[in-house]
């Protein structure tokens, strides 16, 4: 028997009810198998402003210091929106990821095959789509220095943000990327844009070096623009894809939009802290935020919380089995016809969210029980 330990962080808004959903198909897998896991629940983000006074308390950091993995929520709403105030929800992610010290964020963009009406897509084009996109999280234009916005002497106003990188912080985020592929159809791409700028022929360079180490891996470099342009084309012909913070966040959002809702999308940071059992220890949430308008109906879509569920099996605890039965279960949920009201078409029964939860539940237990 393993016993895991994971921090359960709901946060605010629609983050409690889809992580509770998440929750239940853990206890589902666990009712199923030898594994145990002890889950340690924490309040984040506004609701521990509203307790606490602090969006992230030293204890919790302490808790998602010494667990296998966290699961996350969202965090943020209208009640801590005052962007002047000096203590705000977001606070508890950037806290968490600079205590674990993630460096790269994790994003699959799977087309489930029932929901090809969500996609803008043609669906002959999209059906198949399942990329996992690795973008660099802590450095790159996003924080590099000089960044700043002034008025010269002559009064024209400028701005400047520098994109500065090491061969390191490149090294570790394409490593992973490498290590990654070889869980997955083996295909990985760099995308930079080594035409014009320096740091991306240090991408590219550090990144051909690499593949020495992976002769399993199909490797390929490619100008971001033009990725941009085929994931619209032919987004299936990518597997794993590696790139810096600002085209990361960009082709991230590009990806999210090619296979349909928000409520579905799963993502993971990840660093070079492992666990006890040899699993990266990650954090694991939605790429969803608190949906205000929807909490506490009890119709929010709890299958990004589940899909966060499932790379946190695979990444940080190792169960590549039992992450595959809870992707399989999502897939089987919705081409029953099981949707909340985000992925349904008009005219459609919809469900609420614990009845997919537990659609969900009862899939994985069975399936792990065969
Ligand atoms: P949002 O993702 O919360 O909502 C955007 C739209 O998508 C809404 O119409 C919402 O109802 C819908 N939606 C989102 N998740 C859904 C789900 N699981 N099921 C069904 N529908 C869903 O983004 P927003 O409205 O821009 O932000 C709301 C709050 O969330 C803000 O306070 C923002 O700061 C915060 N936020 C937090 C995170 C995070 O914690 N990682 C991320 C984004 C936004």
């Amino acid at each position: 028997m393993t016993s895991f330990h994971i921090a359960v962080l709901g946060g605010d808004g629609i983050g409690p009810e889809v992580v509770g959903e998440a929750v239940k198909v853990l206890r589902a897998i666990e009712g199923a198998s030898e594994h145990r896991f002890e889950l340690s629940e924490d309040v984040v983000g506004g609701a521990a402003i509203d307790a606490y006074g602090t969006a992230l308390r030293k204890e919790t950091v302490a808790l998602a210091r010494r667990s296998d993995a966290v699961l996350f929520g969202a965090v943020g709403g209208p009640k801590w929106d005052d962007p002047k105030a000096a203590v705000r929800p977001e606070q508890a992610i950037l806290g968490l990821r600079a205590a674990l010290e993630t460096f790269a964020n994790l994003r699959p963009a799977r087309m489930q095959p029932a929901l090809v009406h969500l996609s803008p897509l043609k669906p002959e084009i999209v059906q198949g789509t399942d990329v996992l996109f690795i973008r660099e999280l802590v450095a790159g234009t996003y924080f590099a220095k000089p960044k700043k916005y002034w008025q010269d002497d002559k009064g024209v106003w400028r701005a400047v943000d520098t994109t500065a990188y090491t061969e390191p912080q490149v090294e570790r985020t394409v490593r992973m990327a490498f290590e990654l592929a070889r869980g997955r159809r083996k295909k990985l791409h760099v995308a930079d844009k080594q035409n014009v700028m320096a740091t991306s022929r240090l991408w590219r360079d550090v990144a051909s070096r690499v593949a020495g180490e992976f002769a399993d891996v199909e490797f390929q470099a490619i100008l971001t623009d033009a990725l941009a342009m085929h994931l619209l084309y032919r987004p299936t012909a990518f597997d794993v894809v590696v790139t810096d913070n600002l085209f990361g966040d960009l082709l991230t959002d590009e990806a999210a939009a090619l296979a349909g809702s928000m409520g579905l999308m799963p993502s993971a940071s990840l660093g070079a802290k492992r666990n006890k059992h040899g699993g990266y220890l990650g954090l694991y949430e939605p790429i969803h935020g608190t949906a205000p308008d929807i909490a506490g109906k009890g119709i929010a879509n709890p299958i990004a919380a589940i899909q966060s569920l499932a790379l946190l099996l695979r990444y940080s605890l190792r169960l590549e089995r039992e992450g595959g039965a809870v992707e399989r279960a999502v897939d089987d949920a919705i081409e029953l016809g099981l949707r909340t009201p985000d992925t349904a078409r008009a005219g459609d029964k919809t469900a609420s969210t614990t009845a997919v939860g537990d659609a969900i539940a009862e899939a994985v237990a069975r399936e792990l029980r065969r």
